[in-house]
């Protein structure tokens, strides 16, 4: 089956005792035994397992391609759970614009444990075989990165990574795999936010990681997730596979939509840089084209003038929200140096922009009268 098939039917059969279309929400946190000591629909206990992350996790794995899947509460809960498989002394190499919760959670939390991270631009092959010259045990890929979409070659870094031994994670939050399918490309785990395009809606939490194979590294993820507790609501599960019924359909307007406001933008006299590997001038452009079916919803650009000026245009918005995060129905837009503080490496002017379902003229028209202004 195609990936729209999939989408909206893996771990989405109608209810076998009630024949209802639309799962049922199980809230129930224990399940009963036969008479014989034996749990016959194989469920035990909420936290071990429980129906609605069950087809939730099916779901994700068959999306990815991948072989299994556990699903989390938070991006950064699966992102956890996948560092928490390595030993102290153990060394990662992630890419130096990596989302920032991802590289603080390496620096101040796991570092602590005796995990040692470095950066590497992994958009520099050369730099990456260079990192790769000290013993590592995990390379991690993010791709489209935040904020400026700079593109990661997926399976040249993975045969990179794997001949020098290590593991290699994509964070896939941004492309989803309605763009790109990294487990198809080398990579060993695929880590997800679904907060973003799969939640969809700017309404629910939660994570994932999904493996090529069922092997002891993905035991080791789902040990951290069922025995340390970071296991998802029914609810949230439910309402997460809900928005991936709908991902390949909306990622096409997202993309669509994205495309017309980064030409609209690149044209634009108080615009002095726009970020969007759909551009041809963007420096990914060839190798999005080449592992991207699309280009993506996301996009950046730096307002002439610096941060006072993209303070100032952002706050004239009308249509666009000023609000963090991303891949819900709404676009938002934010300054990303003022959220990431003290350590960003965000230009000082730079928008970042998740484009939204709205008509596309009314965003470039809501972004013409904000930097009309400036
Ligand atoms: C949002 C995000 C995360 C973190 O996910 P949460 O659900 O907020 O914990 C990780 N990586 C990327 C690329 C993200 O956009």
């Amino acid at each position: 089956m195609r990936f729209e098939t999939l989408a909206v039917h893996a771990g989405h059969s109608p209810d076998a005792t009630t024949g209802a279309v639309a799962p049922p929400l199980y809230l129930s946190t224990t399940f009963e035994r036969a008479g014989d000591g034996s749990f016959p629909a194989g469920f035990v206990y909420i936290r071990d397992a429980n129906p609605n992350r069950r087809r939730l996790e099916e779901c994700l794995a068959s999306l990815e391609g991948g072989a299994v899947c556990a699903a989390f509460p938070s991006g950064m809960a699966a992102t956890h759970a996948i560092f928490q498989t390595l030993a102290p002394g153990d060394r990662v190499l992630l890419p130096e614009d990596a989302y920032y919760a991802t590289s603080q959670i390496v620096r101040e939390l796991l570092g602590r444990w005796g995990l040692r991270g470095d950066t590497v631009d992994c958009t520099d092959l050369d730099a990456v075989r260079r990192a790769l010259e000290t013993p590592s045990r995990l390379v991690w890929i993010e791709t489209p990165s935040n904020p400026r979409l700079r593109i990661t070659d997926i399976s040249a870094v993975s045969e990179l990574a794997h001949r020098a031994g290590a593991l290699v994670v994509c964070d896939n939050t941004w492309a989803t795999p309605a763009l790109t399918r990294p487990l198809s490309l080398g990579v060993d785990l695929v880590m997800h936010s679904t907060t973003k395009y799969f939640g969809g809606h700017s309404d629910v939490q939660g994570g994932a990681v999904i493996a090529r194979v069922e092997d002891r590294v993905f035991q080791s993820v789902r040990l951290a997730q069922t025995l340390a507790g970071g296991v998802p609501s029914p609810f949230d599960c439910w309402l997460i596979r809900r928005g991936a019924q709908s991902l390949a359909a909306r990622l096409r307007v997202h993309c669509e939509n994205a495309a017309i406001v980064a030409r609209f933008l690149t044209g634009h006299r108080a615009v002095s840089a726009v970020h969007y590997p759909g551009l041809s001038s963007h420096p990914g452009h060839a190798i999005a084209a080449r592992q991207m079916a699309a280009f993506g919803g996301m996009l950046s650009f730096e307002v002439a003038g610096g941060r006072s000026a993209a303070m100032a245009a952002a706050g004239r918005l009308r249509v666009i929200t000023r609000a963090t995060s991303l891949g819900g129905t709404e676009s938002l837009i934010e300054h990303r140096a003022s959220i990431e503080g003290a350590h960003t490496r965000a230009p000082e002017g730079l928008l970042r922009m998740s484009v939204g379902l709205e008509h596309p003229d009314d965003l470039t028209a809501d972004l013409d009268q904000a930097l009309g202004g400036t």
